[in-house]
């Protein structure tokens, strides 16, 4: 068979998505969505190269993903998805240029190997094949309220991903469509007069696009997250003459600083220990022993992530994490944005996943004498179901 090239592209930006973790990080049933289209392709018998197409601004994200699978170095792509394809067809060809390509959106990841073969062996007898669905709702043109007409659903798909081609036929197609913005690969091959067969794909060969896309993949992957936990967390640390307070990854200035062996951020901590909690894996103290030299001084934001590593390594999924911060100052309301901003980040979660608030003692006790600041913390994880 000849030689066959897997160019997946994933250098969208993924705008409707939100959130910190662009689309195609984000997890999926205990992996990033890319790396799951990438393992398809990778371990496909008919596949002899897996190469991706990334955003620049995506490298960390890309490193971390799929580092350990010994990919050649990613291309970066451009603004349009039309672009980025064709400035992934550019590096193989200055390369080495397979003989045939298949484009695969990474947005894709349920992907199966029998319609990566269907989609291939169509090329033994066609120019171009691509994955699609024939399409089974009746179509309405809408007016914006009301319908204006029915559209004959005969003989319409659903295009999908993977679109395959000879590949010196789709690259001089992309040269000659550059700027255009056409939405796949088949158009193109359309537009330069190249015939695409359609193949049928697998009705499960989604394109995740919208936060609810993501159940519902996880739902046809057979894992549906329904076993949930919840984890507290409790932490105080004491108030000593200095000028830097750490609270949620947030530094703020302050007449006083909190002491401990780390940076002593109560509020990272009490996360830390909920997530551990709702883990079943033991505390803060168990992980990161205050008697170790390593933590002196040490950035809490490291606990935060080794603790998401490690919910991810056990397949697990942040469904919400909520933290009261107790001190009468330094007043907590000016900085909640910047604690807000940088837990989505530390947490790898979106916005609406995470709450920051906070309240005083009414100065009673050891937070109302300004002896010390304390934080309680409560996670909600979700695993598969077993
Ligand atoms: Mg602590």
């Amino acid at each position: 068979m000849s030689n066959c090239t897997a160019l997946i592209v994933a250098a969208g930006t993924g705008e409707r998505f939100g959130g910190p973790v662009p689309k195609q990080y984000q997890d999926l049933g205990g992996m990033p969505i890319l790396r799951r289209s990438v393992l398809a392709f990778l371990g496909h018998p008919h596949i002899d190269k897996v190469q991706v197409v990334i955003s620049e601004a995506h490298i960390d994200h890309y490193e971390k993903a799929v580092a350990d699978l010994n990919l050649p170095k990613p291309i970066i792509g451009g603004p349009s998805r039309q672009d980025s394809v064709r400035l992934g067809l550019e590096a193989l060809a200055k390369s080495a240029p397979p003989a045939i390509v298949m484009i695969h959106d990474a947005a894709r990841p349920l992907i199966d190997a029998a319609t990566i073969t269907s989609v291939r062996k169509a090329l033994d007898h066609e120019r171009g094949a691509i994955a699609a669905k024939p399409l089974v709702d009746t179509l309405k043109r809408g007016n914006g309220t009301d319908i204006e007409t029915t559209i004959d659903r005969s003989n319409l798909w659903q295009a999908h991903t993977p679109q395959a081609f000879y590949f010196d036929d789709i690259l001089s197609a992309h040269r000659a469509a550059a700027g255009s913005q056409l939405t796949d690969d088949a158009a193109v091959a359309e537009k330069a007069g190249i015939n695409v067969s359609l193949v049928h794909s697998n009705p499960d060969n989604m394109k995740i696009t919208n936060p609810d896309d993501l159940d519902r993949a996880a739902r046809l992957l057979g894992q549906n997250f329904s076993d949930i936990r919840t984890g507290f967390g409790f932490d105080v640390h004491r108030l000593i003459p200095g000028d830097m307070i750490y609270l949620c990854g947030v530094g703020i200035p302050h007449h006083h600083q909190l002491e401990g062996h780390s940076d002593a951020d109560v509020g990272l901590h009490a996360i830390v220990d909920a997530l551990l909690g709702a883990m079943s894996a033991g505390d803060i103290g168990l992980h990161f022993p205050p008697s170790d030299p390593q933590w002196k001084g040490k950035d809490s934001a490291h606990f935060v992530r080794h603790v998401v590593r490690m919910l991810n390594e056990r397949g697990g999924l942040i469904s919400h994490v909520d933290v009261t911060l107790m001190c009468e100052q330094p007043r907590i309301g000016p900085h909640r944005e910047a604690m807000l901003k940088r837990l989505t980040e530390l947490l790898e979660v979106m916005p609406n996943r995470v709450s920051v608030k906070a309240t005083t003692t009414e100065r009673l006790g050891f937070t109302g004498r300004e002896e010390g600041i304390a934080a309680q913390a409560v996670a909600t994880l979700r695993f598969p179901a077993v």
